[in-house]
């Protein structure tokens, strides 16, 4: 521990930050209210709250409002809100056909958002990351053009990350054990901000709680995310929070064996929900030319094959309806598991919500134990395939929001 000889300042220290922390979540989870309304909700004396709320608004995290309480009489209250001028999070998002990056403010307002065309199976991890590098390089300065300090960067990668080495383990894009985060630091030359890795179905989720159908209210939910070739991951929130397991491998659920003699699987298992039903065997079932997706991303294929599934087309039809059944066969057992408020169908599957929930949903609600008392929806994410990159950013943010005085202000001075 650091403190210093008579123990004092240093506790003092501590106290205050620990308070600045209260008084930002009061905020940032209730909205704008009064300095006398966090006084009568934190427990903290009017004094104490004044100066907090000062430090808070000195580190361009917190704004001053006018907002008249309807029907109040006299002057209107003086509120203050989270402010979009102080800081910004980065999400940066690994893909097989690109690279993307988004900063979001605060207040949840996009200041920066671009992706490049990349074939990362084919680039290497060496490449790959110095583009990344080029592109969070060119978000930072964006955001440093715009007086914004960032606050971290948040990289999502397909396969199974270890976040506390900041590590991919799995090879999901032909690399193994590639130290990202560690590469990626060397690149910008050791920031003063956390920067982490992390699964893109996991950050999916936690962009669907902070930004999709969470703030509708929803708190326990699994997210399915289809990406790429073969890549059908899952993120699970339970009760407001990610849940990874014991060593960060829950969610695998395109790992799930749904047929023992399938197709060969990326992970050597034969059958898995991903070499079944992953956009690969989706459309090679449906008879679209799959030649050249695996170096040129899925999109123009799976946009191919949603014409034709619209003009009636049989093949496309009736691919989508097997594709729908055989994922129905991982969900029912992760319904029957976890009994969640909702699945919300991601990234590509999202496309193509209009074939695939209404199976999904008949399945769940013949097959699943608890359906005949309480049917589990099924819903599309509404984040159109940016789920990843809106909870890259949103993590990006979380110490902003869970620990403000962590935000230097020589920072705040000197940017600009
Ligand atoms: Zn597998």
């Amino acid at each position: 521990m650091n403190a210093d000889a008579n123990g004092g300042p240093v506790d003092q220290r501590s106290v205050r930050r620990h308070n600045l922390a209260l008084v930002m979540r009061q905020v940032a989870e209730l909205g704008p209210r009064s300095r006398a309304t966090i006084a009568a909700e934190t427990g903290l004396n009017k004094t104490t709250v004044s100066s907090l709320v000062g430090e808070l608004i000195e580190r361009r995290l917190f704004q001053e409002t006018t907002i008249e309480n309807p029907g109040a009489v006299g002057r209107p209250g003086r509120k203050v809100q989270l402010s979009g001028d102080g800081v910004a999070g980065v999400g940066l998002e690994v893909d097989e056909g690109q690279l993307a990056a988004l900063a979001t403010d605060l207040t949840g307002r996009t200041r920066f958002s671009e992706s490049v065309s990349l074939d990362t199976w084919a680039s290497g991890p060496e490449d790959v990351i110095q583009q990344l590098a080029a592109l969070a390089r060119k978000a930072l300065s964006a955001l440093s053009a715009q007086m914004l300090i960032p606050a971290g960067v948040t990289v999502a990668l397909p396969g199974r990350v270890d976040i506390t080495r900041g590590t991919l383990v799995n090879p999901n894009l032909g690399w193994e054990g590639v130290p990202v985060a560690d590469l990626l630091r060397r690149h910008l030359d050791h920031p003063p901000f956390p920067l982490r890795i992390d699964n893109d179905a996991n950050l999916g989720a936690l962009g669907e709680l902070w930004h999709g159908h969470g703030r509708a209210g929803l708190r326990d939910f699994v997210y399915l995310h289809g990406k790429g070739t073969m890549g059908i991951g899952a993120g699970i929130i339970v009760d407001s929070r990610i849940f990874r397991g014991t060593q960060g491998f829950s969610g695998e659920i395109g790992h799930v064996v749904v047929s023992r003699r399938g197709p060969l699987c990326t992970c050597g298992n034969r059958g898995c929900l991903a070499a079944v039903a992953g956009a690969l065997a989706l459309l090679r079932t449906a008879k679209i030319p799959v030649a050249k997706v695996e170096l040129s991303g899925i999109d123009s294929p799976l946009e191919l094959l949603k014409e034709r599934a619209r003009t009636g087309n049989l093949d496309a039809t009736r691919a989508l309806t097997e594709t729908a059944r055989v994922l129905s066969l991982a969900l029912i057992s992760a319904v029957n598991l976890l009994n969640p408020e909702a699945i919300v169908l991601g990234g590509w599957l999202a496309g193509l919500s209009e074939w695939l929930v209404p199976v999904v949903q008949r399945e769940l609600n013949a097959r699943a134990f608890a359906a005949r008392w309480w049917e589990c929806p099924v819903v599309t994410s509404g984040l159109q395939g940016s789920a990843p990159l809106f909870g890259a950013t949103a993590l990006s943010l979380h110490e902003a929001l869970t620990d403000p005085g962590s935000i230097e202000l020589s920072q705040a001075v000197t940017v600009g």
